[in-house]
């Protein structure tokens, strides 16, 4: 079989690329208040490394590309960089997830550039709950990037949020019912309390999926043929609400065949090829990059991601020439 395959038969189809460390917004389960410490420029992967990464992916069979970050609108270069990767032959989605308060500016010219489509993160509707969560953030800005992405036609269009108790759990049903007048997919992420969000959290704020679920479950999904696990991809299971444009999904930290579909390897911004989200594995791929490293040893590299793959999130070790980052860093830095 040609392509990338790992021990337990997964085909792996998808690089997740973080172009930045850096954020305008400081999300409570994400950052602490003041920001992490950004990594120096050097430090952070040139635009044409990054691109290097992915060119030799793509030789390999990787074939969906999602920019993320940080926030990668505040990369400087975001537009080459997306125009440079669109242009690879191998390269047949590419994608990007935004908190979209850049995209009013950048929408169209992401488009142009080639970028097909967006997930964006908004957990609230509300002004006040988007500034508490956000710390930081206009929600007037987040509302009119979705309201640009549409227009510059960068579907499907999904919605991400991050439910937390105390916080936005009130608003779950208001979100799933956006999907009956927009074609979008709202997905609801189990909120993950380990992650970088420098204590200020706590594990009793976890909403669990399943409780997610049965609140839009009460609502009255239909059948729907378009909802079932995708099955071979994607962490999400999706509803739909009777006479909806769009649908709900549900994604939780495991279960739901999280693990068994996973297609996907990460890139940090600073260069670290890492196999696995939550094991806690990684290569030094900076490193071979600017050491002289030739494209077959990137390829090398990448191939040994796969082969590292558990095959499930426990952190375990696999030792070798992988170091371990011990706790998963946040999300900000490995790209959610
Ligand atoms: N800044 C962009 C954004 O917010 O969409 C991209 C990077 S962000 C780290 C990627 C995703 O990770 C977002 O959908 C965010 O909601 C999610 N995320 C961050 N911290 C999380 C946590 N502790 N638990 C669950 N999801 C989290
Ligand atoms: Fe920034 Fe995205 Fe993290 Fe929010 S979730 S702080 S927008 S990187």
């Amino acid at each position: 079989m040609t392509g990338l395959c790992d021990r337990f038969g997964r085909r792996i189809t998808y690089l997740r690329v973080s172009v930045t460390d850096k954020c305008n917004l400081r999300c409570v389960y994400c950052m602490p208040e003041e920001g992490v410490v950004p990594r120096s420029h050097d430090e952070i992967l040139r635009v044409e490394e990054i691109v290097r990464v992915v060119r030799v992916a793509t030789a390999l069979g990787i074939d969906k590309i999602r920019i993320t970050g940080g926030e990668p609108l505040v990369r400087k270069g975001i537009i080459d960089l997306v125009r440079m990767v669109a242009a690879l032959p191998g390269v047949r989605d590419l994608s990007m997830t935004t908190n979209a308060t850049l995209l009013m500016r950048y929408a169209r010219d992401l488009a142009k550039a080639g970028l097909r489509r967006v997930n964006i993160s908004l957990d609230t509707l509300r002004p006040d709950v988007y500034a508490k969560i956000t710390r930081r953030g206009d929600i007037r800005a987040a509302l009119e990037g979705i309201a640009a992405a549409e227009v510059a036609g960068l579907r499907p269009l999904r919605l991400n949020a991050v439910v937390v108790r105390g916080m936005n759990d009130g608003e779950i049903e208001d979100l799933a019912r956006l999907t009956l007048t927009h074609a979008w997919d709202v997905r609801f992420i189990e909120f993950m309390p380990f992650w970088g969000n420098g204590g200020s959290l706590g594990p009793w704020q976890v909403v669990p999926i399943e409780e997610i679920r049965r609140r839009v479950v009460d609502l009255g999904p239909e059948p729907c043929s378009a909802c079932q696990p995708p099955g071979g991809a994607g962490p999400a299971t999706y509803l739909r609400l009777p006479g909806a444009m769009g649908r709900v999904g549900f994604i939780s930290r495991e279960g739901d065949g999280f693990c068994v579909r996973c297609n996907r390897l990460r890139l940090t911004a600073d260069g670290k090829l890492l196999p696995c989200l939550l094991a806690g594995l990684e290569l030094d791929l900076r490193g071979a990059l600017r050491g002289g490293a030739s494209d077959d040893d990137i390829a090398a590299l990448i191939r040994k991601a796969v082969a590292l793959k558990p095959e499930s999130g426990a952190v375990r070790d696999d030792g070798g020439a992988c170091s371990r980052r011990g706790v998963p860093p946040p999300l900000s830095d490995i790209g959610g």
